[in-house]
């Protein structure tokens, strides 16, 4: 049977040369970072190797990028870091409500430590508004944090706006840009973005690792204790194979990432029209152009994206929904709600991300698939046909 991976936002096969170096940085260059014999010195030039090719990528000073343990960590760090930090200036955050839950768990967690935070509502295509964020600054804001584009819909925002807002504040500007890094431009310097997050397994580099940008200047504390590792930022003896790999990765995705671009959204449209050309009562869910290339995220009304997703399983496709039924509730994505999307429609979402390794035959096979599954799960709605009928009888009265 046919393999199609369609969950690239989740996750993403390393590349083979990001595999071999982590390998041979875990056999052969296993010394530790900071040992200054031969074998601790090969293991910290290619770490320094790593923050070059990383901060290239973003525009960064290779001083400004601190290793993590991944985007979660980086976020963490971020957020926590600064609101700390500059307590004594104030204890307001502005985030919105579509962070990934590495942004929102943090926020929610600083409120019980006495900060206030202010969740941005987003509108129907996902997209915060300038106006509301302007609004919502008070001399009490430390940090402002909105992700670069949402995991869920790819609904990019206009980060060059908030940075340049955030900076005539003088407030701190922290991006999630776990989902843009290595995939579309971005420029730290351009967008005055103080804090940027990146997770190397979504650039087809290793899990486990990824990296915090820090302007230089920025006031912020530690969240971790017990080294002097990552300037004292971050303790703890680096993870050389998996930043090795991680600098690999991204100056692999930089050197495509123009390529990749024009393919991935050349397939994605052809996908959201092939899924609209043959199944009805569809709805694409998130902005209808500022959205990521590899980004599908779309609505069957009807059926239950679970169920869809166990059937597009059986036949070799892998996705995901919006509904969070697998994290064990059966509430839908927050991000749709936020969206106003309302919870029938929201739980027969479906995201499907593509990634550089999906052929025109891919997504021929998933058009050939997806309405057959549909028809079938659709046939079993009593919704479904009461819809049909009362349509046909509208049909036949006028
Ligand atoms: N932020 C966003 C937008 C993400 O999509 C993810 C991963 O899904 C993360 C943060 C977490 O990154 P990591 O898996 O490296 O901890």
């Amino acid at each position: 049977m046919r393999r199609v991976y369609l969950d690239h936002s989740a996750t993403t096969p390393v590349r083979p040369e990001v595999a071999e170096l982590v390998c041979k940085y875990m056999t052969v260059h296993f010394g530790n970072a900071s040992s200054v014999y031969s074998f601790g010195r090969e293991a910290r030039k290619a770490v320094e190797n790593a923050r070059e090719q990383v901060a290239a990528v973003i525009g960064a000073d290779p001083a400004e990028i601190i290793f993590t343990s991944g985007g979660t960590e980086a976020d963490n760090l971020a957020i926590m870091g600064v609101a700390y930090a500059n307590e004594k200036k104030g204890n307001h955050i502005i985030t919105t409500q579509i962070e990934h839950h590495a942004v929102l768990d943090t926020c929610h967690y600083l409120e019980k430590k006495g900060f206030e935070v202010t969740y941005l509502p987003v509108d129907e295509h996902g997209l915060v508004s300038i106006r509301d964020l302007e609004n919502s600054i008070t001399d009490k804001t430390v940090l402002i944090s909105v992700m670069h584009a949402n995991n869920e819909v790819g609904t990019i925002q206009p980060v060059a706006d908030i940075g340049r807002i955030a900076r005539g504040r003088g407030v701190y500007f922290h991006t999630d840009a776990v989902q843009t890094f290595g995939k579309i431009p971005v420029n730290v310097k351009d967008m005055n973005i103080d804090l940027l997050a990146v997770s190397a397994h979504k650039i087809y580099g290793p899990k486990g690792t990824g990296c915090l940008y820090i302007r230089k200047g920025t006031k912020m504390n530690n969240i971790m204790f017990g080294g002097g590792q990552e300037r004292k930022r971050r303790p703890g003896t680096e993870n050389v194979p998996g930043i090795v790999g991680f600098g690999q990765a991204a100056e692999m995705a930089a050197a495509e990432m123009d390529q990749q671009m024009t393919y991935l959204a050349k397939q994605r449209d052809r996908l959201i029209a092939g899924i609209f050309k043959s199944i009805d009562h569809v709805k694409l869910n998130g902005h209808p152009e500022k959205r990521l290339p590899g980004n599908v995220n779309v609505s069957f009304r009807f059926v239950e994206g679970e169920s869809l997703l166990l059937s597009l399983d059986m036949k070799g496709i892998a996705a995901s929904s919006g509904s969070a039924c697998t994290s064990g509730s059966l509430d839908p994505s927050h991000v749709l709600l936020a969206m106003g999307i309302p919870h029938e429609i929201a739980h027969g979402s479906l995201r499907m991300t593509l990634g550089r390794g999906n052929t025109e035959e891919d997504i021929d096979y998933v058009l050939e698939v997806l309405p057959e599954i549909l028809n079938r799960l659709r046939a079993m709605s009593p919704l479904y046909h009461q819809e049909k009928e009362s349509k046909e009888c509208c049909q036949s009265v006028h």
